[in-house]
């Protein structure tokens, strides 16, 4: 899919939708790039890239958005961490307006093939109760006991794109994504996920010299985590491979989040106290991704170790965070 093949993909001002349109720009396609924030607020933006700011739950924003498109990837959502998704439950499933309207565009201006970006949210909740989690395979999402508002509306939007496929002959292609982190991504305001936020709490805590951190929960909820260049890989194999029902994109390697806190304390040369709010938002005990699917179909998985991409990660968070205190200390 190269040269004056237009592909559009929203969210792009966000995390995931920047890497994948950086990619995509590096083997050479015409892009696209549609999101509802102002241009300035995107984590990237690029010249030769059409820049679009438009608000997808409309109908017409999306015919707009997906006009001359070959291909769409739709990662425009209303989202963030346990802690946003646990507290905004209506804002997440209105984006439902998202996907349906982005849906119904690609369809009518006769895109040849769609992305949708799912979640592990949508596994039933019973099957993550522990946290030596048995890995979740595709088929634990039924019988349907997802993260209620965000989940649900990832599940819904799920079947949406199945039955435009079976209705419409509309080639969908959908991700279960598992927790993705990575560089140029929110890592406060409260919409951060888990690896941004312990980041930021390790820094500011040795730039200040605190002694110690809050946790949320008891940290031994356990995850798994993939670095965004494993999950802009798997959103590009999974593009152009032929397999249409939900495929898991997401890491195996399973952590609790005190381990994870060793990571980055490793990577930042501290020891910290923790300090643990039982009362947080954490979501489910347990939860890892099940990848005999992906390989049997895609021939890969997510590779990249924990500990590497957190120390890019780290990297990032700790030089942005270095640079607004040097700006507000001039100020
Ligand atoms: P993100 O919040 O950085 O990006 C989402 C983007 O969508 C944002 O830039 C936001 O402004 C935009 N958006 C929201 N409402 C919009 C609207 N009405 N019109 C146009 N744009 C709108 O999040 P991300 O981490 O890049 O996630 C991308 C996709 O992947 C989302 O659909 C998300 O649910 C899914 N996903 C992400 C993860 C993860 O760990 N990051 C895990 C599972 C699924």
């Amino acid at each position: 899919m190269l040269g004056d093949d237009l592909v559009v993909v929203t969210g792009g001002g966000g995390f995931i939708g920047g890497h994948l349109i950086a990619d995509l720009r590096r083997r050479g396609a015409r892009v696209r790039a549609v999101d509802i924030k102002p241009l300035d607020e995107w984590w990237q933006r690029f010249a030769d890239v059409e820049n679009v700011r438009l608000d997808l739950r409309e109908r017409e924003a999306c015919a707009a958005a997906a006009r001359g498109a070959r291909q769409v990837f739709n990662l425009a959502a209303d989202m963030g961490g346990m802690g946003f998704i646990e507290t905004h439950r209506a804002e997440c499933s209105l984006s439902v307006l998202i996907n349906t309207h982005m849906l119904l565009a690609a369809r009518d201006q006769g895109v040849e093939r769609y992305f949708f970006a799912s979640s592990a949210c949508v596994y039933a909740a019973e099957k993550q109760s522990v946290a030596a989690v048995t890995p979740l395979r595709e088929s634990d999402a039924y019988p349907a006991q997802p993260e209620d508002g965000y989940g649900w509306e990832k599940l819904f939007s799920e079947r949406l794109c199945r039955h435009f496929t079976e209705d419409f002959g509309l080639a969908t292609r959908v991700a279960r994504l598992h927790n993705v982190y990575g560089p140029l991504s929110t890592y406060d305001g409260g919409r951060e996920k888990a690896p941004a936020a312990i980041c930021r709490k390790v820094v500011i805590a040795a730039m200040r010299g605190e002694r110690d951190i809050e946790i949320w929960g008891d940290g031994e909820q356990t995850r798994s985590f993939m670095f965004i260049d494993d999950g802009v890989e798997g959103i590009r194999r999974l593009m152009d491979g032929d397999v249409s029902t939900p495929m898991n994109v997401g890491s195996a390697e399973l952590v609790s989040i005190n381990d994870l806190v060793d990571i980055v304390e490793e990577i930042a040369g501290v020891r910290l106290r923790r300090r643990y709010h039982l009362d947080a938002p954490v979501g489910v005990r347990g939860r890892s991704s099940d990848n005999t699917l992906i390989r049997k179909e895609l021939g890969w998985a997510p590779e990249i170790p924990l500990a590497e991409g957190m120390e890019q990660t780290y990297r990032w968070i700790h030089d942005r965070i270095h640079a607004c205190e040097r700006a507000r200390v001039t100020a």
